[in-house]
């Protein structure tokens, strides 16, 4: 049995919602429903089914949370202010580089006080190159690729593997 998860890592575009760039919407981002926004151009970001339930369970057990996204911070954190999911994050890495190994590093050194080991640390992106990136430098971190031909691609099973429910 491999260790618990203590921390979970989540990319945004195309895993938290399904827009493929956050960077590329137009400030500013109106809320329409539940799960979905829309920025001054009109383009849409609908967040995945199920993503509120993940992250609450994941504080209910305890579990930090952090993001790992290639974006414009500013675009990134508006869209999770405007669906207010960012109260729920212990950290929130957002770099406009795609070195999502040198994010990892610096994610891992922040909780690593809070007694977060690599083994115990689980990250999810839709990109095979992100992950395979991250595993080539922290090859004890658990991936997950949130994809329709990857490990996992709903809330609902990433729960069931990640969180034991
Ligand atoms: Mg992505």
């Amino acid at each position: 049995m491999p260790s618990r998860v203590k921390l979970i890592v989540l990319d945004l575009d195309q895993v938290l919602w399904d827009h493929h760039d956050a960077t590329s919407l137009t400030l500013p981002l109106r809320r329409i429903d539940e799960r979905t926004l829309v920025d001054s151009s009109g383009d849409k970001v609908v967040l995945r089914e199920g993503v509120r339930d993940f992250l609450e369970k994941a504080k209910d057990k305890g579990v930090y949370l952090s993001t790992c996204s290639w974006n414009e911070p500013e675009k990134a954190i508006a869209v999770l202010r405007t669906f207010q999911l960012d109260r729920y994050f212990d950290l929130l890495m957002i770099e406009p580089h795609p070195e999502k190994d040198r994010m990892m590093g610096k994610i891992l050194n922040h909780f690593a006080p809070k007694g977060v080991r690599e083994e115990e640390t689980a990250f999810v992106d839709d990109k095979e190159e992100m992950l395979e990136k991250v595993r080539r430098r922290y090859p004890k971190i658990k991936t997950l690729r949130f994809h329709p031909d990857g490990d996992v691609y709903s809330f609902r099973d990433l729960e069931k593997i990640l969180l034991g429910e």
